[in-house]
Formats: structure tokens, C-alpha cells, sequence
């Protein structure tokens, strides 16, 4: 029988196997989920959220735990992990609060005596998850879709199969009646035929844009909805004018957070002449004063990668950019899983690290000679999760929103995702949305009721 290893990437110890599903327990689990659909779907939304609020309570409970099990099994530092978890604690609140609203009917005024929109559960949504934030990207999708009357089956990355059965106990110890959430151990085969069933109704990844365009082609060819988060490559702009004492702290934590492996963190920092070289000079002393270490300790800042072939791909990219001209102002070391926070400087459009995502601490840098090359250069890319400006010019910045043709512009702050604002990207990286209104009406059928 096929098994997963699960690895701790910072000291290479094999931490448990785990047995892969077979036919008969995916079925079985299938079939769990199906035959709970109804009762689900009617059951009173006040009962809904009230489990979500129960979710929420547990989740801060065993805050410490989760986040132990995330580090062992990713790598990622403990006090992020304490914070991602306190994170979807907030989503699980935000949905409990507001659910109940989000979902009422919409009225329309019509020629009709009444006309309004419903908004029905749609079944079962196949739900295809990474490991760079084990519990976040899962709640962040779980907490509305669940709350909407829709039950669940998780297929989650390989190497977090630990976190990947934690979440499931979450659910039944929240009190979720059996059937609502489940968790899968398959392969990429099983995820094709479960997409084909007639009992998925609808399928969520984060992930890849390869795992994305594989997904979407399966579900294309049954006629089945997808939302896709993918990867991103945001650039961080900073004009002439930024007060980089203020912000720079803020420009390290988005590129750096969580090793460097986020789909929105900052990865193109594209810099103004006047700036650069005050904004180099700083941003090398914070990167430089980041604590690298074992991710168990709670000051650590820069931990391991989460498996040591991303790593690799990784220094692939920096040694081609460096082979076409990049300059090495810091880092480019690598051990193992462990690749050092890294700065590239005089890269340009043609090199992997601006092209590609660059999933690991690594920051590109790009001067420019004014705001309309900044502009331009970030809109430079084949994705389009986010773009950050900085600047004291807001008047200048609002300008400019349009320009910007991802799925969100922030300004002076890093991009980031919150409950109550919707989350998604365009082009290369995905479409739909996750989180807020926007996040919970995606898997419901939107129904135009009309009363003559
Ligand atoms: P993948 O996209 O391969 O993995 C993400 C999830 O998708 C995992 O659960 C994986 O399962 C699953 N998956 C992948 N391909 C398929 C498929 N054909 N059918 C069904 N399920 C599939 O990411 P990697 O871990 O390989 O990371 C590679 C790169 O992807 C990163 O360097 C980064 O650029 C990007 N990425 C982006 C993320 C984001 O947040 N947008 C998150 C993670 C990665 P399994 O583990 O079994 O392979």
C-alpha cells in the first residue's frame, strides 16, 4: 500500500507515515459526505454559526499545538504559526457574525409582485490545498463554504498530512456533524476521478499554476465551477517620496513572512532613482538583522523551506539571474531546506526572478527613473495577485489605481488578505474570490426567484 513520509525539513527526521486512502475509503468518505448533504443544507443557519463560533474557541485553545504540528511538518516559525492560527480564528468569527447576513435574500424590484435572489448550498466542493499556511488557506476557504450550507472534502498537500487530519478533528470536536468536513490522502489521479463524480459539485485550489491549469482542465471537462488562487508575483513599488523609515519594516515582513513563501508577499521591489539607494542601504540592515534559526524557538524569524526540492528550484532561479547579470548584495546560500534571505540587485526583465514567482526569501530589485516606469514594470507580469505602493502622494497613488491590473493595490501597507475584504487574482494567478461577501457567495447557487 502507497504511503506518504512526513518530513521535518530543519532537522531531516522522518516524523509518521501515513497509508493512502484506498478506492474503498474514498468512496466510503464520498459517500459519508453525500448522504449528509441534505441535513446539512437545512440545517438552521443560526446552528451553523454557532459551530463556527465553537470552531473559532477551539482553535485559539490549541493555538500552541497547531502551530507545533505546522512547524514540524513545514517548517514554518512558531510565532507565525501562533498568528495563523489566531488568524483563522478571526475568519471563523467574522462568518459567525455576519453569515446569516451575507446569505439573506436579495431583493430585486421587478414587474413582479416579488423577485428576489436565493442563495442555495450547491452539494459538495472538493477543496485542493498547499502546505505554506497549513490551516489558513483550508479555514479561509472551509469557514464560509461549510457556513453557506455546503459540506466539504480536503485534498491537502502530501507533506502536511499531519495538519490535513488535525483540521479534520477540528471540525468533529467543534461539534460538525460527521460527514461535513473530511479530510483525503490521495494522489493527483484520485483528485481527476473525484472531480468527474457527479457528487462533486465544485472544486477550490490553491496552489500552483500548473496544478491550477491541470484542475481546471479536469473540471472543464465536466462542467464543474472551479476558484483558483495561484501563484503571484507581486511587485512591492516605492516612489521617490516614501518615507522608508516608517514603512521599511513592513516591506522586509512581505517579502520575508513565512520564509518568503507566500503567494502575496512582495517579490519585485521597484524603486525610484531618487530612493535607491537609501532604500537599499535599509532594507540590507533589516534583512540582515532578521533572527534565522530553528523554527521551534519563538524569536526565530527565517526558518527552513518547506522541502529541500523547493529550495533547490529556488537557487535555480537566483543562479540564472545571476548568469544574466543580478548582482548578490546579500545571501545565496543554501543547506538542505535552508535557503539564506537573499537580495538581488540590477535585475531585469529578463531574468527568472522577475519573470517567475520566487517562492523563498528572495527579493528582486529594480531601479527606475520615475513613477511612470514603476508603474509600468509592475504591471510587467504574466500574474496579478497584488501590487503595494509607497509613497506620501495618496492623490498621485488613487491616479493610478486603474493602471494596476491585479486583483489588489495597496497602498502603504503590504498586501495581505482580512476577512472582510475579498482575495483573488487575475491573469496567471487564478480567478474567483475568496473571503468576505464575495468569498461566500462562490459556492451557491444564486437563484432568481420571481413572483408574478
Ligand atoms: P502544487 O501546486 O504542486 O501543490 C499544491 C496542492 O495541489 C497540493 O495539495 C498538491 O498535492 C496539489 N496538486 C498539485 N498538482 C495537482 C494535480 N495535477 N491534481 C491534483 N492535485 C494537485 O505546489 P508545490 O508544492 O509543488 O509548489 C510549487 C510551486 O507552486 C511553489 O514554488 C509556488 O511557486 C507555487 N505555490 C503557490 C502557492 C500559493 O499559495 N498560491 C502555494 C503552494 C505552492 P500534492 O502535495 O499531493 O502534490
Amino acid at each position: 500500500m502507497k504511503e506518504y513520509l512526513s518530513k521535518n525539513p530543519y532537522s531531516g527526521e522522518l516524523i509518521k507515515t501515513y497509508k493512502v486512502d484506498t478506492q474503498n475509503a474514498i468512496h466510503s468518505k464520498l459517500e459519508k459526505a453525500l448522504a449528509f448533504e441534505n441535513s446539512w443544507a437545512n440545517t438552521k443557519i443560526e446552528e451553523r454559526c454557532k459551530l463556527l463560533s465553537q470552531l473559532a474557541d477551539l482553535l485559539l485553545d490549541r493555538k500552541e499545538e497547531y502551530a507545533e504540528l505546522m512547524t514540524i511538518e513545514m517548517g514554518k516559525p512558531i510565532s507565525q504559526g501562533i498568528s495563523e492560527i489566531e488568524k483563522c480564528a478571526w475568519v471563523c468569527d467574522f462568518y459567525a457574525l455576519n453569515a446569516e447576513e451575507l446569505l439573506a435574500d436579495e431583493i430585486i424590484k421587478t414587474d413582479a409582485e416579488e423577485s428576489f435572489i436565493s442563495h442555495d448550498p450547491l452539494g459538495c466542493i472538493l477543496a485542493v490545498m498547499p502546505w505554506n499556511y497549513p490551516f489558513w488557506q483550508v479555514i479561509r476557504f472551509a469557514a464560509p463554504t461549510l457556513t453557506a450550507g455546503n459540506t466539504a472534502l480536503l485534498k491537502h498537500a502530501q507533506n502536511v498530512t499531519g495538519c490535513s487530519l488535525a483540521i479534520e478533528k477540528l471540525f468533529v470536536d467543534a461539534g460538525y456533524p460527521e460527514g461535513c468536513f473530511q479530510s483525503l490522502i490521495v494522489g493527483h489521479e484520485e483528485i481527476e476521478k473525484l472531480i468527474a463524480h457527479d457528487g462533486i459539485k465544485a472544486v477550490t485550489l490553491t496552489g500552483s499554476e500548473k496544478a491550477g491549469k491541470s484542475i481546471a482542465r479536469t473540471a472543464g471537462e465536466n462542467l464543474k465551477k472551479t476558484v483558483l488562487e495561484l501563484g503571484g508575483n507581486n511587485a512591492c513599488i516605492i516612489w521617490e517620496d516614501t518615507d522608508l523609515d516608517m514603512h521599511i519594516d513592513t516591506m522586509v515582513n512581505a517579502r520575508m513572512q513565512n520564509t518568503g513563501q507566500s503567494c502575496i508577499a512582495a517579490k519585485r521591489f521597484i524603486v525610484c532613482e531618487d530612493i535607491y539607494d537609501s532604500f537599499l542601504e535599509k532594507f540590507l540592515e533589516k534583512v540582515t538583522s532578521l533572527t534565522i534559526g530553528d523554527p521551534l524557538k519563538k524569536d526565530t524569524f527565517i526558518g527552513v523551506m518547506a522541502r529541500e526540492d523547493l529550495a533547490e528550484e529556488l537557487q535555480k532561479q537566483v543562479t540564472d539571474s545571476i548568469a544574466l547579470g543580478a548582482k548578490v548584495q546579500l545571501g545565496n546560500k543554501r543547506k538542505g531546506a535552508y535557503f539564506s534571505p537573499t537580495i538581488l540587485t540590477d535585475v531585469t526583465t529578463k531574468m527568472p526572478v522577475f519573470i517567475e514567482e520566487t517562492f523563498g526569501p528572495v527579493a528582486a530589485i529594480i531601479k527606475v527613473k520615475n513613477r511612470n516606469e514603476s508603474i509600468a514594470l509592475a504591471a510587467n507580469s504574466r500574474f496579478g495577485l497584488g501590487s503595494m505602493l509607497f509613497t506620501e502622494d495618496i492623490d498621485a497613488a488613487m491616479d493610478i489605481i486603474s493602471d494596476i491590473p491585479d486583483g489588489a493595490f495597496f497602498i502603504n501597507d503590504m498586501v495581505k488578505s482580512d476577512p472582510r475584504l475579498p482575495f483573488g487574482g487575475t491573469k496567471a494567478s487564478g480567478y474567483g474570490r475568496e473571503l468576505s461577501r464575495e468569498g461566500i457567495l462562490e459556492f451557491v447557487n444564486k437563484k432568481t426567484v420571481y413572483i408574478k
